[in-house]
């Protein structure tokens, strides 16, 4: 087990040729990791979201030593790693696509890291404790080769071998992605015995909210090469630091609006007004308004906002309706129990939970209640 942490971490690639001696014009420059600052404690699992290309997989890569940061530094422990090889710093590392050697059964790839280290006595022993972690079945793929195994059976052996080495941190980058919908909730489950079993420290790479959470303990939102909230996904959830993170997170994510504060202190936005703001804020001040879907309910009495309504979705799993509505021009998303009888274009009249409405400083981002 072990404690990362980033410190400052900055990376840089380049739009052509990778630098010679001579630096690229800044124009040139992908800024894919921009001061980083990151610490995974001993023993938990970080999940780290964000929309594509915001520079999650770099971040992966640096800490394994697979990339060198421009600026900045990575430490084990408090040890500072940058000039400890890849294959020195005991991780495991599962890759979307397996990364395994298709010319070598999958013992064989289990065991190959103690070939390569001269501890061939080890391997039958690794090999049959991993086995039976791993659970029913897994001994029949043990004589198979990659190119004979399904997506779902090479990623179980890609997880075998990580956790053969005994690693003291695993990295992860998108290792379900190429499963299809029910392989991807089966395995998933199946990391997750192995996250607890172990308890080892994990940074887990994702774009599916709904893994994040299952597998983090906390979550770490990225934007364009920064860090933009750590903590509990519960916490995210709730006190979302600004306004990507609350309209990034959330299942569907959050509604925002956009508005201003008028003279008699209420929100304005171009199709509805709301008074519950907070006393500090002035007349003029741009401000977002947000809430989550499920924290809208359809009022029957004629009271509310009216919102058209595009289309219903059903969401079984939940007993709920996803409804697509229009609030003027505007898109809103509302989450109804299923009981509730609600047509596509009809209008219905939403009112939202006053605990649970947000205000967005609109300049900055940042929250404001
Ligand atoms: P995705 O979710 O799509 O995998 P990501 O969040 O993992 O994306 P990265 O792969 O870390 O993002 O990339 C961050 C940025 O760096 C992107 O703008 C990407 O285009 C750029 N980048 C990554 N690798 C290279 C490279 N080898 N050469 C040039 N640019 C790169």
């Amino acid at each position: 087990m072990a404690t990362i942490r980033l410190v400052n971490v900055t990376k840089y690639y380049y739009k052509g040729q990778s630098p010679g001696i001579i630096e690229p014009p800044e124009e040139e420059r992908i800024v894919a990791l921009d001061g980083v600052n990151l610490e995974v404690r001993e023993g938990e699992t970080m999940s780290v979201v964000g929309p594509s290309g915001c520079g999650k997989t770099t971040l992966l890569r640096i800490v394994a030593g697979l990339e060198h940061p421009d600026g900045g530094y990575v430490t084990y422990d408090g040890e500072d790693v940058r000039h400890v090889q890849p294959g020195d710093r005991g991780i495991g590392i599962v890759f979307q696509n397996y990364a395994l050697y298709p010319h070598m059964e999958s013992q064989e790839n289990i065991g190959f890291f103690f070939r390569l280290h001269k501890r061939e006595d080890e391997i039958p022993e690794r090999v049959r404790t991993v086995s039976k972690i791993m659970g029913v079945g897994f001994e029949h793929l043990l004589s198979r080769k990659p190119p004979t195994l399904s997506g779902g059976e090479r990623q179980r052996v890609a997880v075998a071998r990580c956790i053969a080495r005994d690693p003291r941190l695993f990295l992860f980058d998108e290792p379900l992605s190429n499963l299809d919908a029910r392989l991807r909730v089966k395995t998933r489950g199946e990391l997750k015995r192995i996250l607890a079993r172990y308890a080892t420290t994990g940074i887990y790479v994702t774009h599916d909210q709904q893994e994040a959470i299952a597998l983090g303990d906390r979550i770490a939102v990225m934007r364009e090469g920064r860090i933009e909230q750590v903590g509990p996904y519960l916490d995210v959830y709730r006190r979302p630091a600004n306004l990507f993170v609350a309209e990034f997170i959330g299942l569907p994510p959050m509604n925002t609006f956009y508005g201003y504060i008028n003279d008699m202190g209420e929100w304005v936005g171009d199709d509805f007004r709301w008074p519950d703001v907070r006393p500090d804020l002035h007349e003029g001040d741009r401000v977002a308004l947000g809430v989550r879907p499920e924290h809208i309910v359809i009022q029957g009495n004629g009271a509310g906002i009216p919102a058209y309504v595009e289309l219903v979705e059903p969401l079984f799993s939940e007993r709920a309706h996803l409804l697509y509505t229009k609030i003027g021009r505007t898109a809103c998303r509302v989450r109804v129990p299923a009981s509730v009888a609600v047509r596509a274009h009809e209008t219905v009249r939403l009112t939202f939970d006053p605990e649970r409405v947000y205000l967005f400083d609109i300049r900055t981002g940042r929250r404001l209640s």
